[in-house]
């Protein structure tokens, strides 16, 4: 009697639809999520800097991404860094004995306080719980608080980021003779992660790629 009264008692409501949700989401949210899959998640795994993504950036997931990011949800994150993990590791992309540092896209302080975290960050606790790689969530600093990108041209974007991060100072140097995956939530054009990757490896750091929960369809492969 006590555990249907636990069971009851522990059911919340789902945070994308408010239905009753026994996991972090419902089984109609998980459904509509999983259709959003990404048949080739190694479309883009391919170039100077490959990406690794788990599904298209429309419909039910896109609409995960806002409420996490907006709404307050990390776990949300969490639930994705996940399903991510778990089609990295059926794909085998890299041989699993290669140990992997996992590093978050960061965001500027400003930004970090108004949303209260990063998602990215939620999404590599979910994904490194699954592979067991190591979260380096403080690798990277963003210095330059920069302007939202919609609407701007490629040149525009790479101007915008220019010089937007930095390699943390607290950064523990035994990790840098790691190998880095770079983590985000969307990739769009992908000037966010090259910057990244590039003072990484302005300073022979290894980045091996990046993984996303999301791309346009338009980059479908
Ligand atoms: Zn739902």
């Amino acid at each position: 009697m006590w555990k249907s009264f636990l069971n009851l008692w522990l059911k919340f409501p789902c945070p994308l639809c408010q239905r009753t949700a026994e996991d972090v989401v419902c089984r109609y949210c998980q459904k509509k999520l999983e259709s959003c899959r990404l048949k080739n998640s190694q479309g883009l795994w391919t170039g100077d800097l490959p990406v690794f993504a788990w599904g298209r950036y429309e419909g039910q997931l896109k609409r995960a991404l806002a409420t996490l990011k907006y709404n307050h949800h990390p776990e949300i994150g969490v639930l994705l860094g996940k399903w991510l993990a778990k089609s990295w590791q059926e794909n085998n992309v890299i041989a699993p004995s290669l140990k992997l540092t996992i590093v978050p896209i960061p965001l500027h302080k400003t930004k970090l306080q108004s949303r209260g975290f990063n998602q990215a960050v939620s999404l590599g606790r979910g994904f490194c719980q699954e592979t067991g790689d190591d979260l380096e969530p403080e690798a990277l600093m963003r210095v330059k608080a920069s302007k939202a990108m919609f609407g701007l041209n490629p040149a525009q974007r790479g101007k915008n980021l220019q010089n937007a991060f930095a390699i943390s100072e607290n950064w523990q140097k035994s990790s840098k003779s790691r190998s880095i995956l770079l983590l985000d939530d969307i990739y769009t054009t992908g000037t966010t992660i090259k910057e990244a990757a590039q003072i990484l490896r302005q300073q022979n750091i290894n980045v091996v790629g990046a993984i996303v929960i999301a791309t346009p369809s338009r980059l479908e492969i």
